[in-house]
């Protein structure tokens, strides 16, 4: 058997954390021949510490095979030690009477953190996913933190407003989702964000334009707002998906994309004009080996161009609001 391959899950306790784990454990992540020593991190309380203790009972009871070892941590600096894949999950809710920019303050100083913890322990080839909202400007703030790794080990996620881009054009087309491809968000995971079909593929044939411009408009918002109708829907927040995605976007980065388009927010090498750095959502290849790329050439047109803006100056702002925080 190969050597195990060290992942780092912060917030194990939330709905997500507890929807990821045990796909992670049994396999769907790295395959079915990588073992996996799975390090864990929520918050250090007493209750905190027993319900972790309870998932990981249930852990131990699936017998996973590959699951080699498994530890909690009360410190990032011990849970980041060597780690080598790592998903910053953990993060606090919005609570009543906060606005964007006391979220942005209270989950950055969590993210400036564990940042420095990864720079200080992490393995140099690491590759952190920044799950937690907001999580482009979290993954920001962590990257800058970290300026010992390259930025290249920083992403956010925005695979899961891809997977409901995929989804809904699936439904409108009467298809089955396997076969649409060539679907990217581009921006803040935000209701700013562009959800882009001009490429749209399916069964790797063009489709003809079928979507009028009102369905497009309906559609750019129905994807933004998912999360809220989710939340109506079913009473609490989306954590399957979420963790689906967490685990599309996390493969595809280490194993290869297949050639596949997925949307990543990565810090920006300047394309498209997003100034350096910022964490962008981009349609990216993913060679494998843990590398990306972004996908530079993609036609604009000034409707594009604008929305892409948008999006980029909101993300301008948080980062702004927040700069304090990163050296
Ligand atoms: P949740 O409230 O159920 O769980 C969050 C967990 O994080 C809790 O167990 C909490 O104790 C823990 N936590 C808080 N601070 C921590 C810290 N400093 N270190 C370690 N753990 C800490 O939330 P959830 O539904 O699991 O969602 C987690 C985050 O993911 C939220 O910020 C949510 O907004 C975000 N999210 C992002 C996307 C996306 O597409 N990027 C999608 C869905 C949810």
């Amino acid at each position: 058997m190969t050597r195990p391959i060290r992942v780092a899950v912060t917030g194990p306790n939330g709905s997500i954390g507890y929807a990821i784990l045990f796909r992670i454990a049994s396999g769907e992540l790295f395959g079915k021949d990588r073992p996996i020593e799975l390090r864990l991190l929520d918050r250090n309380t007493p209750e905190s510490r027993a319900k972790l203790k309870g998932t990981m009972m249930e852990l131990s009871d699936c017998a996973f095979p590959l699951l080699t070892s498994m530890t909690a941590y009360n410190d990032e600096y011990s849970l980041f030690d060597g780690a080598e894949c790592v998903f910053l999950i953990g993060a606090q809710p919005r609570k009543d009477g906060m606005d964007r920019s006391d979220l942005l303050r209270l989950n950055g100083e969590i993210f400036r953190k564990q940042g420095k913890a990864l720079n200080d322990r992490a393995s140099r080839d690491v590759r952190v996913l920044v799950v937690g909202n907001p999580c482009n400007t979290n993954a920001l703030i962590a990257m800058r933190n970290a300026p010992d790794l390259s930025p290249e080990c920083f992403s956010a996620m925005m695979r899961l407003d891809q997977n409901r881009a995929m989804a809904r054009v699936a439904e409108k087309l009467n298809v089955p989702v396997g076969g649409v491809e060539q679907v990217f968000v581009w921006g803040n995971h935000s209701n700013t964000m562009y959800p882009d079909i001009r490429f749209l593929r399916y069964n790797g044939r063009r489709v003809d334009d079928q979507f009028d411009e009102a369905w497009k408009e309906s559609f750019i918002k129905n994807v933004a707002t998912r999360g809220g109708q989710i939340i109506k829907a079913r009473g609490a927040s989306s954590a399957a998906s979420a963790a689906s995605a967490a685990i599309d976007h996390m493969r595809d980065w280490i194993l290869g994309s297949q050639g596949k388009v997925c949307t990543m927010a990565v810090p920006s090498d300047g394309s498209y004009g997003i100034p350096r750095g910022l964490v962008f959502g981009f349609p990216c290849l993913c060679p494998g080996e843990g590398r990306y790329q972004i996908i530079r050439n993609m036609p604009m047109t000034p409707e594009v161009n604008a929305r892409l803006a948008t999006t980029r100056d909101e993300l301008i702002a948080e980062a702004r609001a927040v700069a304090d925080l990163m050296p």
